[in-house]
């Protein structure tokens, strides 16, 4: 079947392309599907896979608030208030889709300043931590606490996909070369729904967009259980995070941030630091391994890891534009051009879960708009 570039009405229901089954493109796909839209999902990976370029398992993942200093920050500042919001829903009425919330605990080498108790006090349970809550460090100066979500996020992709997939959402495993390929792929996979009207570009970096790139991210995920997060903030700008997954999932710690660093490699020097600081941050998170005959408490690693975070200069890329789509004309032999909306939701860097409710409704909108 070839994609028409037919328009269709505001109150259509109508066939919509995903391309990318992280978590921007699973969101995505689950509240177009939710809206009555026919969506199919098009990703070189999918919920189960773990692959270095396949952000959305590898992360924490865990809400942190991030500064506001420009019109953009602020733009997806407001994203982040509503996924919080949509995932304090999600964990009182989903038992299964391992989001939980926990006390978040940061501590900085540094005093507090204004900008700090800005960007923290709009949180619900924000409170600075008193001289006693501190640990006993020659470097940590101050502290603050704040109520936050984490996920397990290889389970809840899953529960993303299943959720979707109960709203007619399909799936198909496709690496696709460009953006265009998406129109004709979802109209040949999903031939009882009309040519798709449009896509979503949520492929994590783009196609071939300049301003894209990875910041590596070395974790390693331990077995042991916690009950918060926590974060460290050295003066020298390194943090180190303590991030529990739901569901019997064990607890990610870390970590770095390499941006332009593309070396799939772990470092043996990196993990014996990060666990090293884990255990100075967190002497309670040791626990002698189970089943051992050993008691000593340790952090017990089950897999030092490497993740991309998607980058991109300027942000969060959401906006709809207009390509050209060039299909086989009547005769087979000629071609015909027509002019269909490409809706591009890429580029979330570190922030694509705490961002991925209020990006999928801006989606859906530009969908129902078109
Ligand atoms: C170590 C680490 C820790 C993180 N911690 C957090 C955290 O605590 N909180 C938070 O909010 N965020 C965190 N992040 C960031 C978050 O993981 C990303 O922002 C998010 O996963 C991006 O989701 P995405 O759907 O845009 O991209 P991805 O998850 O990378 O998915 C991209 C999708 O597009 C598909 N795709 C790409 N190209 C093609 C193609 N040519 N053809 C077909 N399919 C294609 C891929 O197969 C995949 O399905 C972390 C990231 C890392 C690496």
């Amino acid at each position: 079947m070839q994609p028409t570039g037919r328009r269709t009405s505001k109150m259509e229901r109508k066939h919509v392309a995903v391309i990318g089954a992280g978590v921007l493109g699973l969101t995505a796909a689950l509240e177009l599907a939710r809206q009555g839209h026919g969506v199919t999902v098009l990703a070189k990976d999918l919920p189960g896979d773990w692959t270095i370029d396949y952000a959305s398992p590898k992360a924490g993942a865990h809400f942190r608030p991030t500064a506001v200093t420009n019109a953009q920050e602020a733009f997806e500042n407001t994203l982040m208030h509503e996924t919080y919001a949509k995932l304090s829903e999600i964990c009182r009425t989903e038992s299964t889709s391992g989001v939980e919330f926990v006390p978040a605990v940061e501590y900085f080498d540094a005093e507090l300043g204004p900008r700090d108790l800005e960007m923290f006090s709009a949180w619900p349970r924000f409170r600075v931590l008193g001289p006693s809550e501190l640990p006993q460090s020659s470097t940590i100066k101050a502290g603050l606490t704040y109520s936050a979500w984490v996920l397990n996020s290889p389970v809840y992709l899953v529960w993303l996909q299943r959720r979707a997939e109960a709203h007619g959402a399909i799936f198909f495993r496709e690496h696709l070369t460009s953006v265009q390929e998406a129109f004709f792929l979802a109209a040949h996979h999903n031939s009882t729904q009309p040519p798709p009207c449009a896509v979503v570009n949520a492929s994590g970096m783009g196609f071939a967009d300049p301003n894209c790139f990875p910041s590596r991210g070395q974790f390693i995920l331990i077995s042991n259980e916690y009950n918060r997060t926590v974060s460290h903030h050295a003066a020298d700008g390194n943090a180190t995070v303590v991030i529990p997954r739901p569901l019997g999932g064990g607890t990610v710690i870390g970590g770095t941030k390499e941006p332009h660093n593309w070396s799939p490699l772990n470092s043996d020097a990196a993990v014996d630091e990060i666990v090293r600081r884990v255990s100075a941050l967190c002497p309670d998170l040791l626990q002698p391994i189970a089943g051992s005959l050993d008691p000593t408490p340790v952090l017990d690693c089950q897999e030092a890891y490497i993740g991309r975070r998607p980058m991109r200069s300027g942000g969060l890329r959401l906006e709809t534009e207009f390509i050209d789509l060039i299909t086989t004309g009547r005769t087979g032999l000629d071609t015909e051009t027509s002019t269909l909306p490409v809706i591009h939701c890429y580029g979330a860097g570190p922030s694509g879960y705490k961002i991925s409710w209020g990006a999928a409704q801006r989606v859906t909108e530009m969908v129902n708009s078109l």
